[in-house]
């Protein structure tokens, strides 16, 4: 059946980068676009009137936690916690779950409702380890996930993520790591398990990927089984890498190089890599060096960075700059990490933070922001099919209001998606041709009943967060328990 979509501005691809058509049209049919142009001479059985909306390709969120953002602003507000509280912490890792398998279902297709409707359509899982690792997981949580994407009907990029080494404080709060060779090298052979099982399922909803978690805790031999694997079996790799500067100083301690350096010199950096937040590399004003080193070493091995400011700039933490890592060479894709997941938001700090990191009013444009959350996301994956709305390429498109009054008169407008608009102004979403998002409501979910349901996760949560303590952690170690969540009070 051949859907039209007449549009008030089309982003539509013309084979080298995007162009906007005022009054353009989009025609689908299954879950291919035939059409996006000014306008399309077939006929269509269905017919979509949106002038006030900007027909745009689905965003591509590339660095998503789904599930972590039911606790994600109860962390925000003790702040990120980055180590484990002991060595026998660490050691001793078998946790019971903390959620049931239905809490477990509700943590996953919360998240999920909630990036559909800010408009990214393919949601890459950057770790892949249920709501956070110190809480324990239920069995199984990885492909309820998968479940709960078909369902919803959003595109998800799934994982299990796996370590070597966890990182401790010792008792005058200096932080240590504690390696496990083997435990990381079966993680990794779950992983490549689960990603070969799963890819291409659940009718085109289900991709996979490789998530070796950090940089500073796989070690060179992992870092190397994981390259092989992922060559051996055709996957991405996603791995967080310079994101704090405990890691950096780590790397720089041990191996007398930067994080970035350090993949490099274990020929780890290559097209099928996605660099995760990277933002202390070299020249950086915490790091120092060479400014252009860590950047060309990422730019020359085609590797992509997974740009999330939110999350940092929370911790007053920031990349030097996305326009600066563009301007190197970088594809540069943007992902939520945590809470809120608005892909549209995250665009918004995207262009105004890297503007006063480089105290420059040109750089970078809202077409290069945009062009991240879409084609950058896409070539991170590999995909030519995805972030653009062409013949031939995925249906996966996003119709957002411009018509709101806080959005004022729209002359262009991507600068007014990128400046004025939020996730709250999408207002129809199609995944592989299938209509997901209906006038802001996700279809194939219960958003009410999971809206209620994110309560009781949330209350359990944190109830295991207090018994972990009675297990011995002090409160401020593992989540500052002095602060009453305001749920509870
Ligand atoms: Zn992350």
């Amino acid at each position: 059946m051949v859907t039209l979509i007449r549009g008030g501005w089309v982003v539509a691809h013309d084979g080298r980068r995007h162009r906007v058509i005022p009054d353009g049209e989009v025609a689908f049919d299954k879950d291919e676009i035939l059409y996006a142009g000014p306008k399309w001479d077939g006929t269509a059985e269905a017919v979509i009137e949106a002038p006030e909306a900007l027909v745009s390709p689905g965003f591509i969120n590339m660095h998503a936690h789904i599930g972590v953002e039911l606790m994600a602003p109860f962390i925000d507000v003790q702040r990120a916690r980055r180590y484990a509280p002991s060595l026998e912490f660490v050691q001793n890792l078998e946790l019971p779950p903390s959620l049931t398998a239905e809490e477990q279902r509700i943590s996953g297709a919360f998240s999920l409702v909630q990036m559909l409707r800010c408009g990214a359509t393919t949601i890459v899982d950057a770790a892949g380890s249920g709501p956070i690792w110190w809480l324990g997981n239920p069995p199984g949580d990885e492909e309820m996930l998968l479940e709960s994407a078909e369902q919803i009907g959003a595109r998800i990029y799934a994982s299990l993520s796996y370590r070597s080494g966890r990182v401790y404080r010792h008792f005058d709060g200096t932080p240590d790591w504690h390696f496990d060779e083997e435990s990381g090298l079966e993680g990794l052979r779950r992983a490549v398990d689960f990603a070969v099982r799963h890819r291409g399922t659940r009718g085109g909803h289900v991709e996979t990927m490789l998530c070796p978690h950090a940089v500073d805790n796989c070690t060179p031999a992992l870092l190397d089984a994981t390259k092989r694997a992922a060559q051996e079996w055709d996957l991405r790799v996603q791995i967080h890498c310079a994101q704090y500067t405990h890691e950096v100083k780590l790397i720089q301690d041990k191996y007398g190089c930067t994080p970035v350096q350090h993949l490099a010199n274990n020929n780890f950096l290559g097209p099928e890599i996605i660099l995760g937040h990277t933002i202390y590399t070299s020249g950086h004003r915490f790091v120092g060096g060479d400014p252009n080193a860590d950047l060309q070493l990422i730019a020359d091995s085609g590797a992509s960075v997974a740009h999330s400011p939110l999350p940092f700039a929370r911790a007053g933490e920031a990349m030097q700059s996305f326009a600066r890592y563009r301007a190197a060479g970088i594809n540069m894709s943007i992902g939520c990490d945590i809470w809120p997941a608005d892909i549209i938001a995250e665009m918004r700090l995207t262009y105004y933070l890297s503007k006063t990191q480089d105290a420059s009013a040109e750089t970078p444009t809202c077409q290069e922001v945009f062009d991240a959350a879409t084609l950058g996301g896409a070539h991170a994956l590999g995909r030519t099919d995805l972030g653009r709305l062409a013949p031939g390429a995925k249906a996966d498109i996003v119709l957002v209001d411009l018509g709101g009054y806080h959005l004022g008169q729209v002359i262009d407008p991507i600068r007014a998606l990128i400046t004025c608009a939020t996730g709250q102004d999408v207002r129809d979403v199609w995944v592989e041709g299938r209509h997901v998002v209906v006038n802001r409501r996700v279809v194939g979910a219960d958003e009410e009943a999971l809206r209620i349901g994110a309560k009781g996760v949330y209350k359990s949560l944190i109830a295991a967060s207090r018994s972990r303590d009675a297990a011995g952690m002090s409160p401020e170690e593992i989540l500052g328990l002095e602060y009453t969540p305001p749920l509870l009070s």
